[in-house]
């Protein structure tokens, strides 16, 4: 139980701390963030380290499964929308949160049953970012996860691709708490999402191009901004094989000293470093921590 409660945490501080590291460099691109913080990005986290849209909405997923995750998906889908709702209502919703997200919500909170709610051609990353609690709870139950993440998905973001991102994203969690390695996901990951989405199958199926390329600017840039779901979960799964392939603390400067090694003092007791947390804990985000390419759209996810 204390080894799923680390993991469970790992994930969720995962999501804050990988969110609040690219806050500030949100609306910016690749080339401008080398250009004002260096070559290796952003490596420590800001003062203050406010994480973003994206992980309240992926606690306020959390915090639904956590009260009805075993039940049935009418109760579950009830819950979520309590929480969205609860989320879209809160003084803190100030932090960016995309159009598609606002206009699927409100329209959950008018009435509208969550299988129509979403906005119909919305392909954001939204649904995808916030997915990583669903890979977590139904890591054992790979059917409820596609079940799960596809309805919190639709609910906001209406469009195939979102559909096919969000229940990719929670799936690659799952595989990645199977610890398999990441050059053995994609096919398992098409699998899994086969017939959903042509433009998510294309958009996965470039990152095998792009993955043995020394220039990490030009593979970021083959795989697009990351402003919708299918472009944000392939550049995720690109920075996830160059982390697995070279450790940040063995390949990056900062030294043993630097902050990065030390436990964050605003990080709850008994967390390991940003760095040092599963891989996997990024994959909800539209955001990604020091030297990132992907973006996210300004009010539209
Ligand atoms: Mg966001």
């Amino acid at each position: 139980m204390t080894e799923n409660l680390n993991s469970i945490k790992g994930m969720i501080y995962g999501l804050a701390i990988g969110d609040a590291l690219g806050r500030d460099t949100e609306f910016m691109s690749f080339r401008q963030i080398k250009s004002s913080y260096g070559q290796d990005g952003i490596t420590d986290l800001p003062e203050p380290a406010l994480f973003t849209d994206d992980t309240q909405m992926s606690v306020a997923i959390a915090e639904a499964l956590v009260r009805d995750g075993e039940k049935d998906l009418k109760a579950i889908m009830e819950a979520v929308r309590e929480e969205f709702v609860k989320w879209y209502h809160s003084p803190e919703n100030n932090r960016s949160p995309g159009r598609t997200c606002l206009t699927g919500v409100a329209n959950m909170e008018q009435g509208t049953h969550w299988s129509k709610s979403g906005v119909a051609g919305s392909k954001g990353c939204g649904s995808a970012m916030r997915s990583a609690p669903i890979g977590y709870l139904y890591q054992r139950d790979p059917e409820k996860l596609k079940q799960v993440a596809h309805a919190t998905g639709i609910c906001t973001h209406g469009h195939p691709a979102a559909d096919a991102a969000c229940i990719g994203a929670a799936y690659l969690v799952k595989l990645a708490l199977d610890s398999l390695p990441f050059e053995n996901m994609i096919p398992k990951l098409l699998s899994f999402t086969k017939g959903i989405s042509g433009e998510w199958d294309d958009a996965i199926l470039k990152i095998e191009q792009c993955l043995a390329w020394e220039d990490e600017e030009k593979a970021f840039a083959y795989l697009g901004e990351g402003w919708v779901g299918e472009e944000a979960v392939a550049l995720v799964y690109l920075l996830g094989f160059q982390f697995q392939k070279r450790p940040l603390d063995q390949t990056r400067s900062p030294s043993p000293q630097h902050p990065l090694h030390q436990p964050h003092p605003r990080m709850a007791p008994g967390l390991r470093p940003a760095h040092r947390l599963c891989p996997e804990a990024g994959l909800g985000g539209d955001r990604c921590a020091g030297g990132h390419g992907p973006g996210s759209d300004p009010g539209g996810t």
